[in-house]
């Protein structure tokens, strides 16, 4: 079975966790790391010969033009991650399909490939904001990867489908993957919950979906989360500082067991390519 593997390409100060302490105005005048995490991750995908799909920023594309063409150039899929990495539930329809339709357009003139996926930041649609996937179809993506089926404090809609679905007309969700133990949706599919785990609980949970729920599953993480050495980002509280930095130290070892216990592909041929056979 092959299981989809994506990244959300942004950098460290875009983190929408320590949005309250650095402020867009300071985004260009900080020093990028983006270019080097993704080559290391790059480098770990090669050594597998594992295929991913990383959900580029806009903001990034439009000043790393050769990084989003590096990406695609090594067989990888680029999607989309909106343009400025506003949260869609901040943002009204008008100024949401202004944000999707920008970065589409970037990432497309840079690739010179179809951008067929997109990825809200912090997976922020919910029921408040369904219509958040009629704005997506009419962009011109065939499907999202918006939705993380677990109970959070920033995000999350515990009620949704665990496995891909139709939200709308011609639009393929594909939810993060969640283990579903106990009653209750267990997060299966990466961010802190990665990290956090010991990676032997994150391996049973994927194997379970493989093989109990017989699904492919999709997980994710981020470039900034393969650097130790980044800078560290003052006043932050200690909840967001304990769930950022935690065991960053680890993750480059832990991808590399996820990498050699699983096979692992793009959301588009794993997910979208099984849709229309
Ligand atoms: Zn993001």
């Amino acid at each position: 079975m092959v299981n989809a593997l994506t990244i959300d390409v942004e950098d460290y100060f875009q983190v929408s966790a320590l949005a309250p302490y650095i402020s867009r105005s300071e985004w260009e005048a900080t020093p990028c790391r983006v270019e080097r995490n993704v080559d290391v991750i790059l480098r770990l995908l090669a050594e597998r010969g594992a295929h991913a799909t990383f959900f580029t920023l806009g903001w990034i594309a439009d000043r790393y033009p050769h990084l989003a063409r590096r990406i695609a150039d090594a067989g990888h899929e680029v999607a989309s991650h909106g343009y400025g990495h506003q949260r869609a539930s901040e943002l009204d329809c008008e100024a949401f399909l202004a944000d999707i339709r920008l970065a589409k357009a970037v990432l497309e003139d840079v690739t010179g490939e179809e951008v067929k996926g997109y990825r809200a930041p912090s997976f922020s649609i919910g029921r408040a904001n369904e219509w958040a996937f009629d704005c997506i179809g009419e962009a011109g993506y065939r499907y999202s990867s918006s939705i993380y089926p677990i109970q959070h404090d920033h995000y999350g809609m515990p009620d949704a489908p665990r496995f891909a679905y139709r939200s709308r007309e011609g639009l393929l969700e594909v939810p993060i993957t969640t283990t579903r133990l106990f009653s209750r949706n267990w997060p299966a599919g990466g961010g802190g919950y990665f990290r956090l785990m010991p990676y032997a609980v994150s391996r049973w949970f994927i194997r379970r979906v493989n093989e109990v729920d017989r699904q492919s599953a999709i997980f994710y993480f981020h470039p900034w989360e393969v650097d130790p050495d980044q800078p560290r980002v003052p006043g932050v509280d200690a909840k967001t500082r304990f769930r950022h930095y935690l065991n960053l130290d680890r993750m480059e070892g832990r991808l590399r067991c996820l990498l050699a216990d699983f096979e692992w592909g793009r959301v588009d041929r794993v997910f979208l390519a099984a849709e229309v056979q």
